[in-house]
């Protein structure tokens, strides 16, 4: 497998990193160093209220910049 290449979310800027959740190779602009994933699992992992079906009442609607750095 070679590093070099297109970022797999943007095909634009060339591959810094790859994702240590998803495993796609991404651009700088589509990597986060801080916790090594891509934007994209950054977003889902940022989101801590993932539990579908399971009703919680702490969850309110202020929860939006909720991302640990
Ligand atoms: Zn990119
Ligand atoms: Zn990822």
């Amino acid at each position: 497998m070679s590093v070099s290449g297109l970022c797999e979310l943007c095909q634009t800027n060339e591959v810094v990193d790859g994702c240590d959740r998803c495993g796609r190779l991404v651009c700088e602009r589509h990597y986060d160093r801080s916790t090594g994933l891509c934007t994209d699992c950054l977003l889902e992992v940022g989101d801590a209220s993932d539990r579908e079906g399971e009703p919680d009442q702490r969850s309110g609607p202020d929860g939006v910049d909720t991302y640990e750095f």
